[in-house]
């Protein structure tokens, strides 16, 4: 190819370059000349390349692909993308929890399974995991949570005491802190777990039925996991481990699919259930409630800028569409705002018109102005009007994702109901899920992390918890820390 054939590198203002190689100088060896304008374009813009990170959920990698829908719901929910036959473009990012963006793919951490649906009706986006549950219900807990996951102040490193301490004197982590240590704490690839919505969600038919419903994504490629000294060596040799399996999987034309089962539960049932349905750090069991199947997710093409298309992603769980709204899960309702509040303060106000974030829906906004919008604002730029700008439908579009409430104001966790107790289902995933050899690396897991810098009185408060969740697992960790 000749070198007329090749398009001119030009500036970012479109004007050709002379060179990629040489700065402008005066004479051969002379000094930098500072009207080299694209020397000084390419050295600023390079030192602005790095967007800050995600706090949580910052390593990760993602791809394209589409949901179908095989099985008809459309008695349990109007929304387009749930509607018998619909295919709809989706996107995908899976992620690590509390490790940094360079960080080992293979650290034992849940799994986020975050999802983008382009609908009809607008984006529906489901910010889920590989975990059925999570480790705090109420948001308070939350950034604690993260920060005592994270890295201390003083040296700047993880702290298994910190961790501990924060999980000990919270049983409410217990389930799936149990789900954690045990295998599927490290899937083998992002494409051998589950994803699971954890929140429960509202879902509403065309005749204004409303029902509680659970996501659960089926991988179809099987669940595998990684044992603790596999991870711990390929963290080692290929940090980037579960993202190059993905992407390698998806370029030699071995497409990832996940089969959307739902658990559904009658509006009514919520009230009298035995422990409250809306606390996330417990399963709907499957005895209860049984999955019904929907569709199937299939991923089958990957990016081709990891910045603008996986590193720029934005997913928020409040991007509902008509027919799913959320849950009283106090997690859920206060990441309806804190989700949208990290993509504002991470990548600006308008990320919704980042190409990736873009709906394919028509936007018919009121929102203008700010940092980066590259969407023009026309006028009327206020409602109501009579100069013929949007206006809302409720006819067409009623709010229907809705429940009622009443009480004073206060600051309490959840009214307890009969079963609502933290130490029963993970005590069910230990003693009736896991076989023999599953509830030793179970063990092993537990007793290897709990050597990695944890001191009293956080150790006993250890032994403790684990006696609670199955009194034999408890005495076996206990036994094998204080052994050794
Ligand atoms: P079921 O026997 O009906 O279901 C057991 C579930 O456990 C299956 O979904 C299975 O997923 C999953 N599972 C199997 N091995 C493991 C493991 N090592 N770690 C984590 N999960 C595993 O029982 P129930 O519905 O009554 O639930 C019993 C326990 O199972 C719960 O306390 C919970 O810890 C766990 N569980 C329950 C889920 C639910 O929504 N009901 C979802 C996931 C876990 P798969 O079929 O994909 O292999």
């Amino acid at each position: 190819m000749s070198n007329h054939e090749r398009k001119p590198t030009t500036m970012d203002s479109g004007r050709p370059v002379a060179s990629d190689e040489f700065s402008l100088t005066v004479g051969i060896d002379g000094p930098i000349l500072l009207q080299d304008v694209y020397l000084l374009e390419q050295m600023a813009n390079f030192n602005r390349e790095r967007i800050p990170e995600r706090q949580p959920h910052a390593k990760g990698s993602g791809a394209f692909g589409y949901f179908e829908v095989t099985h008809d719901v459309s008695s349990y929910t109007k929304a387009a993308v749930f509607q018998p036959g619909t295919k709809t473009d989706t996107m995908i990012r899976f992620s690590t929890v509390a490790g940094e963006r360079g960080s080992p793919d293979t650290w034992r951490d849940p799994r986020g399974f975050a999802l983008k649906f382009y609908t009809s009706e607008g984006n529906y986006d489901m910010v889920g995991n590989n975990t059925p549950v999570f480790f705090v219900r109420d948001p308070m807990k939350f950034q604690h949570f993260i920060r005592s996951q994270k890295r201390r102040a003083d040296n700047g490193l993880r702290d298994h005491d910190m961790q501990w301490d924060f999980w000990t004197l919270s049983p409410e982590s217990a389930h799936q802190v149990t789900w954690l240590m045990g295998d599927r704490g490290i899937p083998k690839t992002w494409r051998n777990m589950n994803g699971y919505s954890s929140h429960a969600y509202m879902w509403v038919n065309g005749a204004g039925e409303r029902f509680w419903v659970r996501y659960h994504f089926k991988t179809d490629q099987g669940i595998d996991f990684l044992t603790q000294e596999d991870a711990d060596r390929i963290a080692g040799e290929d940090a980037d481990y579960h993202r190059r399996d993905l992407f390698d999987a998806i370029k030699r034309g071995d497409f990832p699919s996940w089969t959307l089962k739902m658990q559904i539960m009658p509006f009514a049932d919520a009230e009298t259930y035995r422990f409250n349905p809306f606390d996330l750090t417990k399963v709907w069991p499957h005895g209860d409630y049984p999955l019904h199947q929907v569709g199937r997710l299939v991923l089958n093409r990957n990016p081709t800028d990891f910045h603008t298309e996986i590193e720029q992603a934005a997913f928020e769980p409040s991007s509902f569409v008509p027919g799913i709204g959320p849950s009283p899960d106090k997690m859920l309702l206060a990441r309806l705002f804190s989700y949208a509040d990290a993509h504002r303060a991470r990548l600006g106000v308008n990320y919704k018109q980042i190409p990736v974030n873009r709906p394919q829906a028509p936007v018919h906004s009121y929102s203008k102005d700010g940092a980066m919008r590259v969407e023009n604002v026309t006028d009327p730029v206020y409602a109501p009007n009579s100069k013929g700008g949007p206006q809302a439908d409720p006819e067409r579009y009623p709010e229907v994702e809705v429940w009622s409430a009443s009480g004073e104001f206060i600051r309490a966790a959840y009214a307890p109901r009969k079963d609502d107790d933290d130490f029963i289902q993970p005590g069910t995933l230990v003693r009736e899920v896991m076989d023999d050899a599953q509830r030793d690396r179970l063990v092993s897991n537990v007793v290897g992390h709990l050597k990695k810098g944890v001191t009293e009185p956080v150790l006993e408060r250890a032994f403790e918890y684990w006696c609670n969740i199955d009194k034999e697992t408890g005495d076996r960790i206990a036994k094998g820390v204080r052994d050794e």
